[in-house]
């Protein structure tokens, strides 16, 4: 009876560890270029995926913080300066990315900034919204580009995008910054649309809120001389669900997932990362069965 119980069990672990791949090693002898990866989110995404088994090579405008960052993650950390509003820069870190390992597996489009704009739409700086659609959407462009150059040859790879909830739903930041989340949305449906017929899947995350020294710069502009870990618990408080709160290793995990064979059949997808945030609005009122009295 015992001996009856534990071999059904043991047939029904091997029937569910046949549906996932090795926890330890989900990206082992994968190659990943990720931009914006010396900071935030960018960078806890290159931690994540060496700690699976891949080699990942940082791409960064920060140059020092860069090369500081690359040397934390150890020998299987690469760090290259690439501004991703220069094509010839993008295509310089996928080449450079190839010399150093003969394939891409793996390029994570993340460089983002958020931009100093007022909030109506009659006060709207085209010079700043060029300038950040320069960064945040040909910049991704860019990386799709250039990615899929040596993907398609290869006739695989996985591309993985970083969106936000400021482009799924309206009302959560200037326009320039959710117009420009929007159309990372939008260039992944669009390229999946054709990648897809080469083996290569196309995806994005979206992200809520994390204090990271994008988010807190820019909450530093609303209240100016607040200390660090204030506005990091301001960005905290702003979670939906109980208990938790959105940290750069939640969108490390979800990038984890997307670039392994665990999201095989996954493509065109936006991954929302927000804790349902996006999914209802809070009334300011109670309703009836919310209100135990
Ligand atoms: P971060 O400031 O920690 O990291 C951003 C990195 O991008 C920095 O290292 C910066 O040097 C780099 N970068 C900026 N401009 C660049 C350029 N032109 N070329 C190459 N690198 C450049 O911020 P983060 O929060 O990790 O931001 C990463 C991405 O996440 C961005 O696309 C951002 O829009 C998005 N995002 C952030 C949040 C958040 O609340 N932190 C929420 C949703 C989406």
């Amino acid at each position: 009876m015992i001996r009856s119980h534990l071999v059904r069990n043991s047939l029904t672990l091997s029937f569910f560890n046949r549906g996932l791949s090795s926890h330890a090693g989900r990206l082992e002898g994968k190659i990943a270029l990720i931009t914006g990866a010396a900071s935030g989110i960018g960078k806890a995404t290159a931690s994540k995926f060496i700690s699976n088994g891949a080699k990942v090579v940082l791409a960064d405008v920060e140059e020092e913080l860069g090369q500081a960052t690359a040397k934390q993650l150890g020998p299987n950390a690469t760090f290259i300066p690439c501004d991703v509003s220069n094509e010839a820069n993008v295509s310089d870190a996928v080449d450079f990315a190839l010399s150093l390992h003969r394939r891409l597996d793996i390029m994570y489009n993340n460089a983002g900034i958020a931009c100093n704009t007022p909030p109506s739409i009659l006060d709207l700086d085209l010079a700043i919204f060029d300038k950040v659609m320069n960064i945040n959407v040909r910049g991704v462009v860019a990386g799709i580009k250039h990615a899929s150059r040596v993907m398609i040859p290869q006739q695989s790879g996985s591309i993985l995008c970083t969106a936000s909830v400021t482009g799924v739903m309206g009302g959560l930041a200037q326009h320039t910054y959710s117009v420009s989340k929007v159309a990372v949305i939008g260039i992944v449906k669009s390229m999946a649309s054709e990648l897809c017929k080469y083996g290569i899947r196309v995806n994005c995350i979206s992200p809520f809120a994390i204090p990271t020294p994008f988010s807190i710069n820019e909450m530093c502009r609303f209240f100016p001389g607040t200390e660090k870990e204030k506005l990091e618990k301001m960005i905290f408080d702003l979670s939906a669900l109980e208990g938790a709160v959105c940290e750069t290793n939640d969108i490390a995990n979800a990038a984890l997932y997307l670039a392994s064979d665990d999201a095989k059949y996954v493509s065109g997808h936006n991954l929302v990362v927000d804790g349902s945030f996006t999914c209802f609005k809070r009334l300011n009122f109670p309703l009836p069965d919310q209100n135990p009295s």
